[in-house]
């Protein structure tokens, strides 16, 4: 059966969509650590981060720079903090934080934002990936 991550790139969930090529996906994260909280995926399903085979690992990490490139334009912030846990959606995925201290990439300190300020964030994130 097909993870939930790999439907969201389908489109048969929906998502707020941040930034897509052939082969891979970003979406904010619906409990972010803060406005912005992005996840990057391959569109090919598979589990564990590091087994994904290498070429389609280095893709998937030239992917989320441009996502970063773009959600840091996006979301006025001092670095996007990097992170891969995957203990909870067994479909790999990478972590992109709007951080300004190390406190915010706290895992434990999960946001909810309103569904407008979501779609807001997300759409200027499509926005600046378009120009990169
Ligand atoms: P982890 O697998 O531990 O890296 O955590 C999975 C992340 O996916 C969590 O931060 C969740 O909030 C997020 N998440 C789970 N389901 C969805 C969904 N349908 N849309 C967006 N984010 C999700």
């Amino acid at each position: 059966m097909a993870t939930i991550f790999s439907r969201i790139a389908a489109g048969e969930i929906p998502s707020y969509k941040c930034a897509e090529d052939e082969n891979y996906y970003a979406f904010l994260d619906i409990n972010p650590l803060a406005k912005g909280h992005t996840l990057v995926i391959p569109k090919h399903e598979v589990n564990y981060i590091f087994d994904i085979e290498d070429e389609e690992y280095k893709g998937l990490w030239a992917f989320a720079k441009k996502v970063a490139v773009a959600l840091k334009a996006a979301v006025p912030c001092e670095r996007i903090g990097v992170a891969v846990i995957g203990l909870e959606v067994p479909h790999a995925h990478i972590h992109l934080v709007p951080i300004n201290k190390e406190s915010d990439m706290d895992f434990r300190n999960k946001k909810q934002f309103p569904a407008d300020e979501m779609a807001a964030v997300a759409a200027r994130v499509l926005e600046e990936f378009s120009k990169l």
